[in-house]
């Protein structure tokens, strides 16, 4: 027997040679390589491969067609551009005309669909065959593989060289003293060597608003040609590539405005040989951001003194440390881990759990509630470490959704130890609880009774049922989380209660065996709960068959270190001699998970305006809502302690949102741009109403272990996959 003849006779021979010579290119790389010398080495090894004289790699910025990184070689930049584009609007991989070269050929670089770039390659003596673009296609998938490894390192090695640049900028600043001029010239000289520019030059304008004097850096270009270049960019009001003045042969010119709060301070023009990419505009972009806020803040100086306003000051002495959570020197810790050095490993902004704080906290109520079932509410938090320590430790959970039951049986939680609350459970959500066998459903209504009734008949089982009771209580809370006051939409009423158990024995399949309270978070003090449930005792007493009493959970936590509450054992002192006929459920959120986490966040910049020092950090509302939400209070502590007057400063995160405001007139020591800063109490409510506002990625987590050292990413931040995940395809715009 004969094998079939290959369509191109030495193709596999070919191809294994090509695939492995672009492998081991490949695996000579490693996170602490520079991706380009790893794209700079394929490139050489596919002209040799192919004999071409000259090629390109065009790789794109990750979910853009803005091309991040261009290598080329034996030809200009520009004109890799070009050709790389055309390649990637063919539909296959070909040739392409090219007036300059006599014969070109390129193919995109996909991946699962997903463009990342293109690469070109050009001859001047032979054409190619179909034998070379069957091999380029087999390149391709080498190529592509290469780009996803390289891309963890660039974004690494990106965001290291932001941040090393703004920090330079910064200490410019700090240097320079009041002297505009002296700032400027480093300024420029800075930007010179950072992105090989032959030319900088910088203009501020004059009264009138046009250009003013120049400061300039770099190549000699003729006055009139200089004027000409600042008139161009100052027309512009963002990033602009500007026409190249005459008499100037192969150079890119692009310019940067310098704008504050909507104030044209002037603008910077930068040209070289080479195209700017993506990343160089966005690196640009942070420095210009810098420079211009530090002139404002000389200008500033040079006018007036800030005065700090009078207002109520809350200072960083309150913020409610714990055992977990605290200062070791001056390094803020939680637990063993020092929090400055783990925000060099994951970034920011990034929540950090102590998994020993969570099992502390859930001992104390244990310690408090000894003879109860305890249910954590996952709705505060739902990380899988968190969830599996818990139900190791001997917790149940309260899910408020058939998603929460998912996860919580996903972290190793029994359905029967699953207790399902919620206002709107749909029928699909009911149909899968009682599928899976979840230990109680607290309903709040009774046509939610007929339904679990038809789907547990059908599924031949006898869910256990407690009625989520309003016993129309006002307790000491926010108003926006008391849920058991006569205008909650939470529960049922007395009546309502009484007239759905008078006829249990219409819904043949179901237990009521329970009544569920649950009067709201963060209750202030024990007397809201201690009356309610009286009331509830008082209903149940009429029906012998109810035997657990679920009190829901609110327990308080304090968010500030003068901040005096009931413990957990002053709710029990109260709750217990009155309960002692019935099985006890307790559903704490936040006394286990709050104290228990903090969102580390970084400074990116710091203003001065309206006589306040506002400090913009990278997490915003879209990391943690609460105190936009309920106007809740956060400690928010510098993560490395330092000396120095304390001074009012506001603190807001990046979100295009007014209210996206942390807090006000903070009284904190010294703060600079780069500094890490943790927002604590964090633990609860925090993660999990986390989104994707303004496109941003939620955050990842961390938790670390008991033992206090070891700790793990447990939830990766997100990345434009994600936020592209549930897109179809249709309404992707391709090249
Ligand atoms: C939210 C909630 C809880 C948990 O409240 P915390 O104040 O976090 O303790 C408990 N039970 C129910 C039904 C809830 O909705």
């Amino acid at each position: 027997m004969t094998n079939p003849p290959a369509p191109y006779p030495d193709a596999q021979d070919d191809g294994l040679k090509l695939t492995f010579a672009l492998d081991q290119i490949r695996d000579t790389f490693d996170e602490r390589s520079e991706p380009r010398e790893m794209f700079v080495a394929i490139l050489d090894l596919l002209r040799t491969h192919f004999a071409a004289e000259a090629g390109a790699i065009v790789l794109l910025e990750e979910g853009m067609d803005e091309p991040d990184t261009i290598i080329n070689n034996g030809i200009s930049q520009g004109e890799a551009l070009d050709l790389c584009r055309a390649a990637m609007r063919a539909t296959e991989p070909g040739i392409i005309d090219n007036p300059y070269w006599a014969y070109t050929m390129g193919n995109e670089i996909t991946l699962r669909g997903q463009p990342l770039g293109a690469m070109i390659l050009v001859r001047q003596s032979e054409p190619f065959t179909t034998h070379d673009l069957h091999m380029l296609s087999v390149a391709e998938k080498q190529v592509d593989s290469a780009i996803i490894q390289a891309r963890t390192a660039w974004k690494l090695i990106h965001r290291t060289r932001e941040l090393e640049a703004i920090y330079h900028v910064d200490r410019l600043r700090d240097e320079t003293g009041s002297n505009e001029r002296s700032l400027l010239e480093k300024f420029a000289a800075y930007v010179g060597t950072l992105f090989s520019a032959d030319f900088v030059g910088i203009s501020l304008t004059d009264a009138d608003g046009a250009p003013g004097e120049f400061v300039i850096n770099g190549r000699g270009l003729p006055d009139d040609s200089i004027a000409r270049l600042f008139e161009q960019a100052h027309g512009h009001a963002s990033f602009s590539g500007l026409a190249t003045p005459t008499g100037v042969t192969e150079a890119v010119f692009i310019s940067a405005p310098l704008i504050t709060h909507g104030i044209r301070l002037g603008s910077v023009v930068l040209g070289r040989e080479s195209l700017f990419t993506r990343s160089d505009y966005r690196l640009m972009d942070a420095l210009c951001s810098q420079l211009d806020t530090a002139i404002v803040h000389m200008r500033q100086l040079q006018a007036q003194p800030v005065d700090a306003p009078a207002t109520d000051l809350s200072s960083v002495d309150d913020a409610p440390f714990t055992q977990s959570i605290r200062y070791v020197s001056d390094a803020l810790h939680v637990d063993d881990v020092r929090l400055d050095l783990l925000a060099n490993e994951v970034g920011t902004p990034a929540y950090v759990y102590s998994l020993k704080a969570i099992r502390d906290n859930f001992q104390a109520l244990r310690a408090a509630f000894p003879d109860s079932r305890i249910h954590f509410s996952a709705k505060c938090n739902n990380n899988p470490a968190i969830l599996r320590q818990l139900i190791e430790d001997g917790a149940g959970i309260d899910a408020v959704s058939a998603g929460e039951i998912h996860l919580a049986r996903r972290a190793g939680a029994h359905s029967e130890d699953v207790v399902f609350a919620g206002v709107g459970k749909t029928v699909g959500e009911l149909y899968y609880a009682v599928s899976r066998g979840v230990g109680w459903f607290n309903i709040e209504n009774e046509s939610e009774a007929a339904t679990i009734n038809v789907i547990a008949g059908e599924h031949g089982s006898r869910p256990r049922i407690a009625i989520r009771f309003n016993p129309e209580v006002q307790a000491n809370t926010h108003k926006h989380i008391a849920t058991g006051h006569t205008y909650a939409k939470f529960g049922m009423t007395e009546q309502a209660a009484r007239g759905l158990l008078d006829k249990k024995e219409s819904y043949p399949n179901l237990r009521f065996e329970g009544i569920h309270i649950h009067i709201g978070s963060q209750l202030g003090d024990t007397s809201a709960t201690t009356q309610a449930v009286q009331q509830a005792l008082r209903l149940a007493h009429d029906y012998p068959f109810i035997r657990t009493l679920d009190i829901g959970g609110g327990f308080p936590v304090a968010y500030r270190a003068s901040q005096s509450l009931p413990a957990p054992a002053d709710f029990a002192a109260q709750i217990l001699p009155l309960v002692r006929d019935y099985t006890l459920i307790v559903e704490p959120g936040r006394y286990i998970a709050a104290n228990a986490g903090v969102l580390l966040a970084r400074v990116l910049y710091i203003k001065h305006q309206g006589g306040r020092q506002i400090v913009i950090l990278d997490a915003g509302m879209t990391e943690l809502i609460r105190p936009m939400l309920y106007q809740a209070h956060h400690a928010i502590v510098p993560v490395t302690r330092r000396d120095g007057p304390l001074s009012p400063v506001t603190i807001v995160g990046p979100v295009c949102e007014s209210t996206d405001q942390f807090a006000e007139d903070v009284l904190l020591p010294p703060v600079q741009v780069g500094d890490l800063m943790a927002i604590l109490t964090t633990g609860a409510y925090g993660s999990v109403m986390a989104s994707n506002y303004n496109a941003r990625l939620r955050p990842p987590e961390i938790a670390i272990d008991p033992d206090g050292t070891k700790w793990r990413v447990t939830r990766r931040r997100e990345n434009w996959d994600d936020l592209v995940r549930t897109d179809l395809r249709d309404d992707t715009y391709r090249l």
